[in-house]
């Protein structure tokens, strides 16, 4: 049996629109225990395949596939706790399992824990060592970790801000001072305020592309922790408050709902809440001949270049608008929506806001026909 992927949500995020702007755009075959729970998650039913396998294992306790199935499952619903718990005994129960071991890493990473990530792909690599997914992925962990040891930090109760040498402290202290005062202010438009210390890297813009290899125009980054291109443009302060507040809306749109969100949800919401100047959409808007409908800009813009992500960026932008004033103190009940599986459309019918005049709304502020 194969199972997609579930990979962590990463946003790449522009840097500085302003000088975008004004540059050029750039398994195996066996017979699996609880068969109907594997189908369902890989049928993408989450929710349901962990219901089963907890029955599974009410039946048997000390079966480590339903451990790892339990994993996989709260892991693909964003309960990376919960998944490190149920993958930790499946290796308990199971010492050899290095998809588990495999598993448990990559919860471990997107759970900012990186000293766990790489013991277990250390395991996993050990029992599994001419899978080339797997070296690939602990030399880069490996990497990561090297160049964080060099980082001095800043160490508050809610985040935790990495940057190098003296060079950088003076950005750290702003980076710092800049997510207190955001964190209540866009926690309380979207009714959520994680509770968990948020690691955020400063990396000059070479290490920035080490680490994420993000694509060339992004500028900041969150997948589970914030980091943060601070080279060249970033050195401009507006900018870098900018970028600090937008990654920081990513990481609170996570904390209420760790899946399901589209990427023009999630784009639009931090680029609206990032700054109160949004001239760069009506301009962006203006000088573009192709707007993407709204379902093409659910997954992901790493695929766009720089000029067709910025358009991306710009309807996001507006329809996240219109979320925010139709939904109003809403806005945080209908991400909840969202993260427990409902979708656009049926977030918005159950809040009272009709998705028709939603989209038309949006349709006639972009300019499209
Ligand atoms: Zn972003």
């Amino acid at each position: 049996m194969r199972f997609r992927a579930a990979l962590a949500p990463v946003f790449w995020c522009f840097v500085c629109l302003a000088t975008i702007l004004g540059a050029e755009p750039s398994a195996s075959g066996q017979e699996l225990p609880a068969p109907e729970a594997w189908t369902a998650l890989n049928a993408g039913d989450a929710g349901r395949a962990a219901g089963l396998f907890r029955e599974a294992i009410e039946r048997s306790p000390r079966d480590p596939i339903l451990h790892f199935g339990a994993g996989w499952a709260a892991y693909a619903l964003g309960r990376n706790d919960a998944a490190i718990s149920s993958l930790k005994k499946a290796l308990e129960f199971n010492a050899d399992f290095a998809q588990a071991a495999a598993l448990l890493g990559t919860v471990a990473y997107a759970n900012s824990d990186l000293d766990l990530a790489i013991r277990s792909m250390e395991k996993a690599a050990a029992l599994a060592p001419r899978d080339p997914g797997i070296r690939r992925q602990l030399e880069q962990w490996r990497k990561e970790s090297t160049l964080h040891a060099g980082f001095d930090q800043r160490t508050g109760v809610r985040f935790r801000v990495l940057f190098e040498g003296a060079q950088q402290q003076a950005l750290g202290v702003r980076v710092e001072q800049v997510l207190e005062s955001a964190y209540w202010s866009i926690g309380k438009t979207l009714n959520s305020y994680p509770s968990d210390t948020l690691m955020v890297v400063l990396y000059t813009n070479k290490q920035f592309q080490d680490v994420t290899r993000a694509p060339a125009w992004a500028g900041g980054e969150f997948d589970g922790r914030i980091r943060l291109a601070v080279g060249g443009a970033m050195r401009t302060p507006g900018a870098l408050d900018r970028v600090v507040r937008h990654e920081l809306v990513h990481a609170i749109i996570q904390h209420a709902a760790p899946r399901n969100v589209p990427t023009w949800v999630n784009e639009g919401l931090a680029s609206v809440l990032e700054s109160t100047d949004r001239t760069w959409v009506r301009r962006v808007l203006s000088q573009t001949r192709e707007i993407f409908p709204l379902e093409d800009l659910a997954d992901g813009f790493a695929h766009l270049d720089g000029g067709e992500a910025l358009v991306a960026y710009a309807e996001s932008a507006v329809a996240a608008q219109i979320l925010t004033e139709r939904l109003g103190p809403n806005l945080g009940l209908f991400l909840q929506m969202l993260g427990s599986g409902h979708t656009v459309d049926q977030a918005l019918g159950t809040l009272n806001v009709q998705p028709e005049g939603f989209y038309a709304e949006w349709r006639k502020r972009i300019g499209a026909k």
